[in-house]
């Protein structure tokens, strides 16, 4: 029986790989891999890796020495690999596509949220403090979604943003065929949009997309909402543009910085991010930690299609969700 290394293993993803019938046996490790952990693969044959793992050069060379013959990524982002030092050694297989409705729809939470003021009401109400002083939000009926990255799941926020009645622009360097939203350069969408949301990958080109030049080009009092990647923001001047009002609120799902602190619990610990405190501690800002994805359906899915890549690798069938990149 082939095996295959698990690594920063949740309760949730155990639920949903031990019930499916699989062609391998799955060793759960809680830790990330990376290049002190990645020593835990020896004896194994593939591994199954997330999106905090960290596949640099020194643990793509580690697996290569243990031989480890293919990397499952559970999830479908891959910037966290280094594909040059894996070149052609060892394909990588991901899941392109889980559940766009789940990622879109914590999108649009995180801005109800925000523009409603559900999480202050909420904390006023447990402490029966009735009073709605300061909890006005606005209309979304005839305001305009500025989506960057009309993808899977932008497409799913576009139709939900619709659904409010909002005019939607776009921006993504690979526009649609027949869209039945507006495509503008990122200028007009930061000029004219009340809210901006992002939903492209994070590559050489999108890194820190959103910075201060970009602040400085939008609308006053626009909302920023970020389910993709932290690295899309410039966080220092996120901050600074929430200090100075320019942006009403953030709703946050990733960080920059999240690796080493997102999915654990620090809860009765002081953590040494300077920036990412002052964010939590912001009124206007709500940060869930990498959660977007987390529905029972998206789960399923990932698990299915994930040990589905593995079979058909152990078993030497063609590989259609092989990461190319050349
Ligand atoms: P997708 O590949 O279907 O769509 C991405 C879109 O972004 C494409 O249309 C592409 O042309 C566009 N794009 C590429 N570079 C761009 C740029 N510089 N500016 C604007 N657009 C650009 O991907 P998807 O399934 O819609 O996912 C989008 C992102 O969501 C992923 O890259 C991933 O980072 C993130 N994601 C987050 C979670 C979560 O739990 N928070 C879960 C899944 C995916």
């Amino acid at each position: 029986m082939k095996r295959t290394a698990f690594f920063d293993t949740k309760p949730y993803d155990r639920i949903w790989f031990d019930k499916l019938e699989k062609d391998f046996e799955i060793t759960y490790f809680k830790d990330k891999l990376n290049s002190d952990t990645a020593v835990l693969c020896k004896d194994f044959d593939a591994v199954i890796a997330f999106v905090n793992d960290n596949i640099d050069y020194d643990t793509v060379q580690k697996l290569i020495e243990y031989n480890i013959k293919a990397i499952a990524m559970r999830c479908s982002g891959y910037n966290n690999i280094d594909f040059r030092a894996i070149g052609n050694k060892i394909p990588v297989l991901r899941v392109p596509v889980y559940s766009p409705y789940a990622v879109a729809e914590h999108a649009m939470a995180l801005f109800l949220c925000l523009n409603r003021k559900i999480n202050k009401a909420y904390n006023r109400t447990r402490e029966f403090n009735f009073s709605i002083n300061g909890l006005q939000g606005f209309d979304l009926n005839g305001k305009t979604a500025g989506i960057i990255g009309t993808g899977q799941i932008g497409r799913i926020f576009i139709k939900i943003c619709k659904g409010f009645g909002m005019n939607v622009i776009a921006y993504d360097p690979f526009p649609i065929k027949n869209p039945d939203f507006e495509y503008t350069d990122l200028d007009t969408l930061y000029r004219k949009s009340d809210i901006i949301s992002l939903h492209c990958p994070l590559t050489s080109d999108s890194r820190h997309i959103l910075n201060s030049d970009s602040f400085s080009k939008m609308k006053d009092s626009v909302y920023i909402i970020n389910t993709s990647r932290g690295g899309l923001i410039e966080s220092e001047s996120l901050l600074d543009a929430l200090k100075s009002g320019k942006i009403a609120g953030a709703g946050l799902d990733v960080y920059e910085e999240e690796s080493e602190l997102f999915f654990e619990d620090y809860s009765s610990r002081i953590i040494d991010d300077d920036i990412l405190s002052l964010l939590v501690s912001l009124p206007n800002v709500i940060i869930t930690s990498h959660q977007a994805f987390l529905t029972d359906e998206a789960l399923k899915n990932i698990a299915e299609i994930t040990i589905g890549n593995l079979n058909d690798f152990f078993a030497g069938r063609p590989l259609k969700n092989q990461i190319n990149i050349s």
